[in-house]
């Protein structure tokens, strides 16, 4: 008698039970949705390849994390994330080829282990070719590609054991996610010090805010048609026992990735309006306070109602807050940016574009997103007192945002020849050390009060004559 007849004069009880355990048998040893092997039984078949592992043969482990599928779960829910896994995992299998072995550790996150790949070009190119496969794949439905972050650990180089390659290759892939590389990033032994460095920061980070360690510093922006003072930017400072313990170049990065950097704009947000308000109960009131945040706020729903209450709490007209946000995320999602800076535009507020020229942005994006503001990044004003090339360049730059009907401010002018150059292209604006570093608040009072006195002494009047404006060319 054949198993399936076997099967078929079983009881019916008994054939459900036989059922009910084939299929825990295999949920224990495969990802149900997707047919891949599970984390465990990757990481034995894993160690059984290592162990087998045929004289100087090297055994590469991929790491790769979907990043965008939280995203498409909140617009197409379960059906579309699906829809996804499923195609990444098809992919996955077709573009490995026999032999390999392919898993799943989490829901985002895919394990790949290939045999003989020796630290030869074709086998590098085989391994980026996998993440790149994956880069084209497209969730029925949705127009956006799958995003990954994708690291690689070799055995023995790096590890010989299957969990420690699996962390290795992880490590790497994380990394690869914060430089928002597309390659597929191999293991180097320093990213276990970055990351515990980080990880490190974030905690102190978690304690600084707790204890109120840190602190609002600003700066001034001069409106270059009549030298008064437009407003400050305000920037926050990490008040450490050790000076210049970190910059906010650094630990910004490190709370970006995490949900600390909700509590750090939060912060700078209540301490600017707070210090506003002040210095407007002193006569002393500023056309603008613009304050720094990121995509991570942004993306936030609750984001533009939260500015709005804080706004109430600490009345200054709306249209005063200019919220400033890095040229790059128009990178990330600019269907949601252009939203998001619809709903902040709503309630009144302002948005500037940071660091604008970092990454290029076409006109086109542009124009999509209702901005007020560009802000030119400092590395095209340092030094364009001594180039024509970058003149011109800053040149065009301000005559795209006066097409999009942008206010430009010129970032870190530190020379009074930069500041002539800036007058002459027909920059509004301009920030730097030419002017002022950032300082405390208190200090910031004392600059309100004699900034008039002191640029007319300072030779700053100059700023008050009519420029030239030279043509672009
Ligand atoms: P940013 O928003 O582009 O701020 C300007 C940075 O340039 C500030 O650095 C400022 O001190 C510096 N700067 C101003 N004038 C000059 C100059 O003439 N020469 C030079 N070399 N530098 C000049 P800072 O305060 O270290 O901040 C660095 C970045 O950290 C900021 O860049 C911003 O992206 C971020 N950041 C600072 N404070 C906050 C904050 O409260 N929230 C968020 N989300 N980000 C912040
Ligand atoms: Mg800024
Ligand atoms: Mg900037």
């Amino acid at each position: 008698m054949g198993w399936n007849s076997a099967l078929e004069n079983l009881p019916e009880q008994e054939l459900e039970d036989e059922l009910r355990r084939q299929m825990q048998a295999y949920g224990q040893r495969y990802d149900v949705q997707t047919g891949l092997l599970n984390y465990q039984s990757f990481l034995g078949a894993l160690s059984k390849l290592i162990r087998a592992r045929a004289g100087r043969r090297e055994i590469a482990l991929l790491w790769i994390d979907v990043l965008n599928l939280r995203r498409e779960f909140a617009l197409w829910g379960t059906k579309g994330t699906d829809a996804l896994v499923a195609q990444v995992a098809e992919v996955l299998r077709h573009v490995v080829g026999p032999g390999a072995l392919v898993g799943r550790f989490s829901a985002r996150c895919f394990l790949v282990a290939l045999e003989g790949a020796k630290l030869v070009k074709s086998d590098r190119r085989h391994i980026q070719q996998i993440a790149d496969a994956l880069g084209r794949v497209r969730a029925p439905g949705s127009r956006n590609k799958v995003e990954t972050a994708a690291g690689v650990a070799f055995c023995p180089s790096d590890a010989d054991s299957a969990e420690d390659l699996a962390r290795f290759a992880s490590l790497a892939a994380s990394r690869s996610g914060y430089l928002k590389s597309s390659h597929v990033l191999a293991f180097r032994s320093g990213m276990n010090h970055h990351l515990m460095r980080d990880h490190l920061l974030e905690m102190e980070m978690h304690k600084a805010l707790e204890q109120k360690h840190f602190s609002v510093f600003y700066q001034p922006e001069i409106e270059l048609s009549t030298g008064r003072v437009l407003g400050a930017e305000a920037l926050i400072r990490w008040n450490h026992p050790e000076p210049n313990y970190v910059t906010p170049s650094e630990f910004i990065p490190v709370a970006e990735r995490s949900e600390l950097i909700q509590g750090i704009v939060e912060f700078t947000l209540t301490t600017a309006l707070r210090d506003a308000q002040r210095w407007r109960d002193m006569g002393l009131a500023l056309p603008l306070i613009a304050v720094n945040t990121s995509w991570s706020n942004l993306r936030r729903e609750d984001f533009a109602p939260a500015v709005r209450a804080r706004l109430l709490e600490f009345p200054i007209a709306p249209t005063k807050l200019h919220l400033e946000v890095t040229e790059s995320v128009l990178f990330d999602d600019e269907d949601l940016f252009a939203a998001r800076v619809r709903q902040l535009k709503a309630i009144g507020a302002r948005v500037a574009i940071d660091d604008f020229g970092t990454r290029y942005t076409g006109f086109n994006v542009l124009k999509r997103v209702a901005l007020d503001t560009m802000k030119i990044d400092r590395c095209f004003i340092h030094g364009i007192d001594h180039s024509r090339d970058m003149r011109v360049l800053c040149q065009t730059i301000v005559a795209m945002a006066r097409q999009l009907k942008l206010r430009t401010v010129a970032e870190g002018v530190e020379e009074p020849g930069e500041l002539d150059a800036l007058r002459q292209i027909g920059c509004d604006a301009a920030q730097g050390f030419l002017f002022q570093k950032p300082i405390p608040a208190d200090e910031m009072t004392r600059f309100l009060r004699e900034w008039p006195q002191r640029y007319r002494s300072a030779g700053f009047a100059s700023c008050l004559e009519p420029a030239k404006v030279e043509a672009v060319g």
